[in-house]
């Protein structure tokens, strides 16, 4: 296991290139980005600063080899083969992957490690041995006459990612898209592109033929706007917050309809019932899914609507829970938790919480802080009361380690409060009343909602959001309708 990772990555510096037509390039105007992690400052700037040029040169590459049938048009099975492949180097190289993920985005060494790159690993097995288990339809019910309804490929797609799970948001999206057909071009986000740059070549060594995978690193602004603007782009598909997945619909009125597919944020409902049976077990639940990677959690349940008879002593279960959460060395596998992804998401975060100060809510910090050192960006789990439905603290996704607690009278109230956003990703009901729990299950606007449990996580299960949290769905045999559109062949017999 490697010991030191800034060591580890001064003596093996990670590729920083475009990975463009099965080979890494520079950027064409040799541009690239500056920036320092957020525990120590270790320089990790070198990372190629793609514009519209390399956009169009990685595009035209995917088109060439989409158009060439050399992968869009390979039997399904030796896809699977080839993917299931993949997944094999994935876990050789494990380690070094989420050692990438660690030393750009600070979230702990153990989580990625141990959570999230095995998370992604199974993504990709399970959609390899899911594709050849979905059935195309027919029509059959004509005389003389045959439909056969089929998937087919969208030809280019566009892939743009976020930060916070960088390889498990990316699988998601690229291996059903490539099991589908598709030749791919990622723009995997500024804070976390390494591991992306170097799964590319991964996929090359499986036997993905040169110009299917393609990355962009840069900027979103730049090569992600190019990307979801370009006319040779079929379909872009994008996890981020909802301000971005806006323009990304406009992108696409603006150019060539592509097909648009939205992950966006989220302020989690999580409803504690007067009839909760297990108040401890519910703070902890919430505790587990809320401050794992300092918030930075799209399905965080960061708004609690509890009942009044409840909420004290939930409140009291939770800050004892918020101890286990304490931020600590990231690149330890002993932490559970590290820092925040940047500078800026740091003080975003810490100007809500002196927002909450400033109002006279209440606000509680453990009280021990950690043995993080002078500069390092963490955050301490928090816990904010007293505030009314209608405070921006409630109804903004703050993404970092920050959870509001509101108060309902009934249950009924509590359902309407819920229901008072924008947002609609994930939620819970925590109540020992069958019917209760079932009917606030039906009621509530989210795409996964949860009954005494949170973050339950399958992937034969789709993810995503209704309303502004998104639109389409990642994981489960249904994502292979995402990355592919329907056709209909007519045959007519003599
Ligand atoms: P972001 O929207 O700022 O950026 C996401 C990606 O979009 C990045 O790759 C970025 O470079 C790119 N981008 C930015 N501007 C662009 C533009 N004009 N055109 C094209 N691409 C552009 O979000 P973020 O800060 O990276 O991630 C945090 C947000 O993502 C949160 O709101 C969070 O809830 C959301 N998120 C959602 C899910 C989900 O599955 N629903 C998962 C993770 C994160």
């Amino acid at each position: 296991m490697i010991k030191n990772l800034e060591q580890f990555f001064l003596d093996n510096p990670p590729e920083k290139r475009a990975f463009i037509g099965g080979e890494y390039v520079e950027a064409a105007d040799g541009a690239v980005m500056k920036k320092g992690n957020s525990y120590s400052g270790f320089d990790l700037s070198g990372i190629a600063d793609c514009s519209e040029a390399d956009v169009d040169l990685a595009v035209q590459a995917a088109k060439e080899a989409y158009e060439s049938g050399a992968w869009s048009r390979l039997d399904v099975a030796k896809k699977k083969e080839i993917v299931l492949r993949f997944a094999e180097l994935m876990e050789e190289n494990r380690e070094e992957i989420a050692a990438l993920d660690t030393i750009e985005t600070c979230r702990s060494f153990q989580n990625y490690y141990y959570d999230s790159i095995p998370k992604a690993i199974e993504a990709v097995r399970y959609f390899a041995e899911a594709v050849d288990k979905v059935y195309d339809k027919s029509i059959c019910g004509r005389a003389g006459m045959h439909g056969i309804v089929k998937r087919v490929p969208l030809g280019v797609v566009g892939v743009i990612t976020p930060w916070n799970d960088p390889m498990v948001v990316t699988m998601w999206k690229v291996i059903p898209s490539l099991l589908m057909g598709n030749s791919v071009v990622i723009k995997p986000a500024e804070q976390s592109s390494l591991s992306t740059i170097r799964v590319a070549a991964l996929m090359k060594e499986a036997g993905i033929p040169d110009g299917v995978v393609n990355v962009v690193p840069g900027r979103g602004e730049v090569a992600g706007k190019a990307l979801a603007l370009h006319m040779d782009v079929r379909g872009i598909f994008f996890t981020g917050s909802s301000e971005i997945g806006k323009k990304l619909l406009e992108y696409a009125g603006q150019s060539n309809m592509k097909k648009v597919g939205l992950e966006c944020g989220g302020k989690g409902p999580y409803i504690v019932s007067s009839k909760c049976g297990d108040i401890a077990l519910a703070a902890k639940t919430l505790a587990d899914n809320m401050f794992y990677n300092q918030g930075q959690i799209c399905s965080a349940p960061s708004r609690v609507i509890a009942e009044t008879s409840v909420k004290d002593a939930f409140i009291e279960e939770l800050e004892k829970q918020c101890a286990v959460y304490v931020p600590d060395d990231p690149y330890s596998l002993e932490s559970r938790v590290g820092c925040v992804v940047s500078r800026e998401q740091y003080d975003k975060v810490q100007a809500y919480i002196a927002y909450a100060r400033e109002c006279g809510y209440t606000v509680y910090q453990p009280s021990d802080r950690g043995t993080m050192p002078e500069g390092a960006c963490y955050i301490l789990p928090t816990v904010i009361s007293g505030l009314k439905p209608e405070d921006k603290l409630a109804k903004e996704e703050i993404f970092g380690p920050v959870v509001v607690i509101l108060e309902a009278e009934s249950v009924n109230e509590a359902v309407n409060m819920a229901n008072a956003s924008e947002y609609g990703l994930a939620g819970a009901v925590w109540t020992d009343d069958l019917n209760e729990a079932y009917d606030v299950a039906e009621r509530v606007e989210v795409g996964l909602m949860h009954i005494n449990s949170y973050g339950e996580d399958d992937n034969a299960a789709p993810f995503g959001g209704v309303k502004q949290s998104g639109l389409g769905k990642d994981k489960s045999s249904y994502a292979f309708d995402e990355y592919s559109d329907l056709k209909t062949i007519w045959m007519k017999f003599r």
